[in-house]
Order: C-alpha cells, then sequence, then structure tokens
C-alpha cells in the first residue's frame, strides 16, 4: 500500500508512521529525516539545504521532489510506503502522482486541545532524540531515557501559545493538500474516537485503529 501520512504536530504523526510500517511491512520516509541525515553527513545536498532546514523554511521543491524520486525508486519501495513530510506543497503532490500512485491519504485528525496537553507533556532525550509523553507515554525512570539512559528534556517550543501557532501555521499550509487530495477521493480521516471524553488515547491503540480502518478503506 502506497500512503501518505498528514497530521498536525503532535499528532503522533511520526510515532504511527513507523509502527504502521513495521505492521505493514513497508518502509517509512520521512523528509525531515532524509534532511537531517543528509546534513549531517555533510554532503553536497546537505550542504545546500541545511540553511532552509535550520530556518524552518521549506527546501525548494525540485530538490525535495528529486530526492524523493531517487528514493522511491529503491528495491524496498515496490510493495508500498509511508510518506511522512512529503508532499508538503500541491506542486510536490503533483510531482508525486506522475512518479507513483498513492493509494491513501491517512489525514489526522486531532483537535487543537488535545495537541496543545500532548506537545506541553512532550519529553524528548537530550542523547537519543527518543520522545515521551509525561502522560500518555511516561519513561520507566522519571526524567531518564528507558533506550539510552538520557536526560529528558522539554522543547522550548513546546509551549502552549507557541503551540498553537503552529498549529495554525500547519492548518494554512495543509488546506490546499487536503483539497487535492478530497478531489481524487483518497482521504482517509482519522479522528480520535476518545477526544470527546477528553482523554488521549495510547499510540498501541491508536495504531490498531487506524489499521482496521485502512482495511475498510480498501474494500
Ligand atoms: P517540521 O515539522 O518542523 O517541518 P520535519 O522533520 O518534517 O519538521 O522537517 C524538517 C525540515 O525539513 C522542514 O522544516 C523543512 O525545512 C524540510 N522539509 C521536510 N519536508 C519537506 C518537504 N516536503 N518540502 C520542503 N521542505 C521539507
Ligand atoms: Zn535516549
Amino acid at each position: 500500500m502506497k500512503i501518505v501520512i498528514l497530521g498536525p504536530p503532535g499528532s503522533g504523526k511520526g510515532t504511527y508512521s513507523s509502527r504502521l510500517a513495521s505492521r505493514l511491512g513497508i518502509p517509512h520516509i520521512s523528509t525531515g529525516d532524509i534532511f537531517r541525515e543528509e546534513i549531517k553527513s555533510g554532503s553536497e545536498l546537505g550542504n545546500s539545504i541545511s540553511s532552509y532546514v535550520s530556518s524552518g523554511k521549506l527546501v525548494p521543491d525540485d530538490v525535495v521532489n528529486a530526492v524523493m524520486e531517487k528514493r522511491l525508486s529503491k528495491e524496498d519501495c515496490k510493495n508500498g510506503f509511508i510518506l511522512d513530510g512529503y508532499p508538503r506543497t500541491v506542486n510536490q503532490a503533483e510531482f508525486l502522482d506522475r512518479i507513483s500512485k498513492i493509494d491513501v491519504v491517512i489525514n489526522l485528525n486531532v483537535p487543537d486541545e488535545v495537541i496543545v496537553r500532548r506537545l506541553s507533556s512532550r519529553l524528548i532525550c537530550r542523547n537519543c532524540g527518543a520522545i515521551y509523553n509525561r502522560i500518555t507515554l511516561p519513561p520507566k525512570v522519571d526524567g531518564v531515557c528507558d533506550k539510552c539512559g538520557g536526560e529528558l528534556y522539554q522543547r522550548e517550543d513546546d509551549r502552549p501559545e507557541i503551540i498553537r501557532e503552529r498549529i495554525g501555521i500547519y492548518k494554512k499550509e495543509v488546506a490546499p493538500l487536503l483539497e487535492y487530495y478530497r478531489k481524487k477521493g483518497i482521504v482517509l480521516d482519522f479522528f480520535y474516537e476518545s477526544s470527546k471524553s477528553g482523554e488521549d488515547i495510547s499510540p498501541d491503540k491508536a495504531v490498531e485503529m487506524i489499521i482496521e480502518a485502512l482495511k475498510e478503506f480498501s474494500n
């Protein structure tokens, strides 16, 4: 299955994508991860995009498209993939249509208050970057990374007023993209069942729900 996943910051997009990928046996392809690796490796590509990435600006479409065309032509993409962070513009979506056929676009719908609550309780490992949550995904030992023993910290921009601002920016960015895919009839809207009660659901439960929804979608 060829999947694109869309969701605001704090929707769990990264977590769900990697879990879904291993459940479905397809690669999880994150443009953010690819770009950060390129920058770290000091490649020519990495050098040319580092100023965009470090300032949070979009990398030019032709660069992103070329990188993705190369990545999607690899053997492991034959049976499908989950794209996380691509496409981000209609121009990229049109390019993607020319090189591949997307089956479904998973659109994660999360109420703003849930995002604010989640992100303001998010913890990140200073050493390995692993992500925890004081409420939904607490580390075994308070303040310490399960994976590497590193120190956990809270991101500077994980503050309510900044989070609301980031949500607003995301909504503006994603609107034309969603409209593009809705016209094609391939958007699978995923709503958090428990958001009505105001409680959050675990990543495991959410992934199970998404897998069920995908089965129905492909029928
Ligand atoms: P963020 O959600 O903060 O944008 P990501 O990890 O998705 O984080 O991406 C990191 C950076 O990589 C972005 O800020 C942007 O500079 C670049 N980037 C990622 N995906 C794309 C894309 N599809 N088009 C253009 N730039 C992108
Ligand atoms: Zn760690």
